[in-house]
């Protein structure tokens, strides 16, 4: 039998200082760079959507952009067939902006 990892253990942020995580917009913007390339964005932008969590970057969207994003779709709890959905416009509205220099 194998057995899962969970996804936190192949997260491309596990070296990163957890207070870049959760910083100032301007330091969350860097910490989104690392989002991009992360193997396992999906489950961590899934995790923080399904549960509602409130502050830090998951998933390659920060705290503001998440709530914006569930107060224009209040009506979904599941957020992974939103997100893995191709040509949603849920996904779309998912999907990290690239952060800017
Ligand atoms: S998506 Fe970003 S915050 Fe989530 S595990 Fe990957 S690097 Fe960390």
């Amino acid at each position: 039998m194998v057995v899962q990892a969970y996804w936190s253990e192949q997260a491309a942020c596990r070296d990163t200082h957890a207070e870049d995580l959760f910083a100032d917009s301007a330091t969350q913007k860097r910490a989104k760079a690392v989002c991009t390339a992360c193997p396992v964005r999906i489950d961590c932008l899934t995790e923080a959507l399904d549960s509602r969590v409130e502050f830090g970057v998951w998933g390659g969207m920060t705290e503001r952009e998440r709530r914006a994003l569930l107060r224009r779709r209040p009506h979904i709890t599941s957020w992974r067939p939103v997100i893995e959905r191709p040509q949603s416009a849920d996904r779309e509205a998912a999907r990290p902006s690239t952060p800017s220099a």
